[in-house]
């Protein structure tokens, strides 16, 4: 059944906000979903106004409000940018709003003046380093083809340097699967206490992935076994963990039994143009032959209301939600996973509606298994060794 949702029962629903200060980047991951990453646009200010005052007028803003400035390399922007760009959204919030801002970037920018910057403003940094310079350089190149991982190296010494906290996205592509011991060498090396690990997705522009053939399941599960062995001895902390853990502890809840990416509203982007979208950020700036662009509306003309009794809304709902129930009804997983991402459903399989894709397969059966599996080995040594003792 196809909840009929109502604004009133959006009331302070968003927890992240993408803002697309550009779209530009200045590399070309071979495995990107961006369509416009050469376009060098910037957001207007008074657009970035117009963003944040829409999410609260709207109601679905809360005191918590995270901004993260993503889907382009934020750092192309200048810091006199982002000062007028914070003041901006600062203006625009309730004075209950605690500034949360945050960057994902691919860190080859990163310097002193830019940390001076993060410090001042306690902004929460995330660098994309897919492992040692032989796996980063293989997809994360620069427009001339060459690796980008000399110089993310030298944003990420800036960084250390001076003591600003981050944490690592890893992209996870068939030729990592074999190197889980490198790879977690080199983030104890390089001092990353927290990563994140992303498989290579099939979504936006990016229509193949390494990873969709044969074996990559069962290699993939031995990659994150291996990943897990390391980072219990290095004190790394894995985000997928976490993420099992906390699904695991919370039953979904009946109104809202999704997750981040397939409930309305829990994530809002808009790109610099002021378009607004929800469910995955991955489907800001695509082109969709069946679906099309997917704006649901423009901050600054359309209101919440009018978005949700639009066509556009009603009919990518309509198609998520199927997902979301056909999830619901037929997966062991649901629990945890929530119905998975509808960037991966419409990139594998055409439709938001569906249910299994690689992604999921990978980023969240054979996470659960892995995680779950040590939960309960731990559980059942505990036993033994109270029933011994
Ligand atoms: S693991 Fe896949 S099939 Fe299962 S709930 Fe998640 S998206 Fe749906």
């Amino acid at each position: 059944m196809i909840p009929v949702l109502r604004p009133e029962r959006l009331r302070g629903r968003t927890k992240l906000l993408v803002l697309q200060g550009t779209p530009f980047c200045n590399i070309d991951c071979a495995y990107c979903y961006l369509p416009d990453r050469a376009v060098k646009a910037r957001m207007p200010v008074e657009t970035i106004r117009a963003a944040v005052r829409w999410i609260f007028d709207n109601g679905l803003g809360r005191d918590d409000l995270t901004i993260i400035w993503h889907a382009g390399e934020p750092l192309t922007l200048p810091r006199a940018w982002y000062e007028e760009a914070f003041a901006a959204a600062r203006s625009a919030a309730p004075s209950s709003w605690r500034p949360r801002h945050a960057f994902q970037t691919n860190g080859m920018l990163i310097d002193d003046d830019w940390c001076a910057f993060f410090a001042a403003h306690g902004l929460r940094v995330g660098v994309s380093l897919d492992g040692p310079a032989a796996l980063h350089d293989l997809h994360r190149k620069r427009r001339n083809g060459k690796g980008s991982h000399a110089a993310a190296m030298q944003g990420v010494a800036a960084l250390k340097r001076n003591r600003i906290p981050f944490h690592a996205i890893c992209v996870v592509t068939a030729e990592t699967l074999a190197h889980a011991d490198e790879v977690m060498d080199f983030f104890a090396e390089v001092g990353v206490t927290d990563v994140g690990f992303n498989i290579e997705e099939i979504e936006g522009i990016n229509t193949g992935s390494t990873l969709a053939k044969h074996g990559s399941r069962a290699r993939f599960r031995v990659f994150f076994e291996r990943v897990l062995d390391r980072a219990a001895s290095y004190g790394i902390g894995i985000r997928e963990v976490r993420g099992v853990l906390g699904a695991a502890a919370n039953l979904p809840d009946k109104e809202w039994p999704g997750n981040d990416q397939n409930m309305p509203f829990a994530i809002v982007t808009v790109t610099h143009q002021g378009a607004i979208h929800t469910f995955s950020p991955e489907l800001a700036g695509i082109a969709h032959p069946r679906l099309g662009s997917m704006v649901l509306g423009h901050v600054g003309a359309d209101s919440l209301a009018e978005i949700v009794d639009g066509q556009v809304f009603q009919t990518l709902w309509a198609e998520i939600a199927s997902g979301l129930a056909a999830c619901a009804r037929r997966c062991a997983y649901f629990p945890i996973c929530r119905g998975g991402a509808p960037s991966n459903k419409l990139g594998e399989l055409g439709t938001c509606a569906g249910t299994e894709t690689m992604a999921c397969r990978l980023g969240q059966q054979e996470i659960a298994e892995a995680v779950l599996g040590r939960v309960l080995n731990e559980m059942g040594r505990d036993v033994v060794l109270a029933k011994a003792s």
